[in-house]
């Protein structure tokens, strides 16, 4: 088994370890929820007073053009493309990620006007599911649900798009998204991939998957802060026909000119709706900056070695406690993350919370870990290992106290 002194030695032989040093991480504090919330990075207070206080502050209205912020939604967009293996002109930041889904689901359905059926899986993250059943009643589309092991069984000719999300948020279980994307394509469907527990995380590469559509979040593995605003890839082939439902002036040709019609922006551009959230749109664009230097392919090799130790240890060390390891062995169908399954997972949570080890709750039986190569250590990775089987030996997941459920969980 791995000891201390092992994890110590893996540290020093990581080339990444100095990236820690880009986040302001409380000393004693083992992250593992970054996949619900990325912590805070260095440079982001300085972006956001230089922002209010200059930008909002002295310069005003002339800021949208002298800061650009009318061109924040594309540079953003840009950074992020970086990091999914997509053109920077095919990325666009701005709303939800709930929002964006929509608007694609929408458009890819009139891409393919003569098809009835859009094709996801049951369990989807909700709001993905809400919002494909939403997108789905208002195109008049029938809801066809995979089974995530074998998707290729439900697409046929009558499939207008697959919407499936490449790291699923409870097990951390992988798509071969390049296989699946061929399949949909096969039979004539456009892929549409959310990204939200793999941007930042996983290696991604839309322009190599071929995928047609993307979504995915800015406050997870990127860091942008809570509600940080989503972002949407459309691969280039359909640029000029894409028609999403939420046309607003920012995806206008010309919002200036105020035009009594609408008239779509060339482009990724005119995917946007409303005026963007300048100052969450700066903070992202600053927490990006982390990821300066990097790349996936680095970060994912220490996300798997790092996700390695830990299942080596919950094998060792927690299996005897009744917890179970729910993420995929193979590493080509491994996420970022790790669940374990233990019928007290709520109070295992709460108990290591308490004892500053931070991850989260999934009902109704999963503890959840994610692990950001960006910051992380493996000395965390021992230490939260041992935090835990402490917890379960000395069963302190019993107490009252951690038996509470709070309103987000
Ligand atoms: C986190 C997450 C979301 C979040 O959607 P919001 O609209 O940003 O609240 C959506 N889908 C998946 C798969 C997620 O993991």
């Amino acid at each position: 088994m791995p000891s201390r002194t092992d994890a110590e030695a893996l540290d020093r032989a990581d080339p990444l370890r100095d990236l820690r040093s880009r986040f302001m991480l409380r000393h004693g504090l083992i992250y593992l929820d970054g996949n619900s919330l990325g912590p805070l990075p260095v440079g982001v207070r300085e972006r956001v007073a230089a922002v209010v206080d200059l930008e909002w502050g002295r310069d005003l209205i002339t800021s949208w053009n002298t800061h650009d912020w009318i061109g924040l939604p594309a540079r953003v967009g840009a950074k992020i493309a970086r990091l999914i293996g997509a053109p920077a002109d095919c990325v666009v930041a701005g709303d939800s990620t709930s929002v964006q889904l929509f608007k694609l689901v929408v458009a890819a359905a009139r891409l393919r006007p003569d098809r009835r059926v859009v094709v996801t899986e049951p369990d989807n993250f909700p709001t993905d599911s809400y919002m494909i059943a939403a997108a789905a009643r208002l195109c008049g589309l029938q809801v066809r649900l995979c089974d995530p092991l074998d998707v290729p069984a439900s697409l046929a000719a009558d499939v207008s798009v697959v919407a499936l999300t490449h790291v699923d948020y409870r097990t951390g279980r992988m798509y071969d998204a390049a296989a699946v994307t061929a399949a949909a394509h096969d039979v004539g469907a456009l892929m549409s991939w959310d990204l939200c527990h793999s941007a930042g995380a996983v290696r991604v590469d839309l322009d190599e998957w071929d995928a047609d559509l993307a979504v995915g979040c800015g406050y997870k593995y990127l860091n942008g802060g809570p509600g940080a605003p989503a972002f949407a890839y459309v691969h280039r082939r359909w640029h000029d026909d894409l028609d999403q439902p939420l046309a607003g002036w920012m995806g206008h040709a010309a919002p200036f000119a105020l035009e009594h019609d609408y008239r779509p922006a060339p482009g990724i551009a005119r995917l946007q709706t409303g005026t963007p959230s300048v100052i969450s749109m700066a903070v992202l664009d600053a927490a990006l900056d982390a990821f300066e230097g990097v790349t996936m392919d680095e970060l994912r090799v220490k996300s798997l070695a790092l996700t390695d130790l830990f299942i080596a240890l919950a094998d060792e060390r927690l299996a005897t406690h009744g917890v179970t390891v729910e993420v995929p062995r193979d590493h080509r169908h491994r996420g970022s993350q790790v669940c374990l399954r233990h019928p007290h997972a709520y109070g295992l949570v709460q108990a290591l919370i308490a004892r500053g080890v931070v991850g989260d709750f999934r009902e109704p039986d999963l503890a959840r870990f994610g692990f950001s190569p960006l910051y992380l250590r493996f000395v965390d990775v021992w230490d939260a290992a041992e935090h835990l089987a402490e917890v379960l030996e000395s069963r302190e997941w019993e107490r009252p106290a951690y038996q509470a459920r709070a309103t987000v969980t």
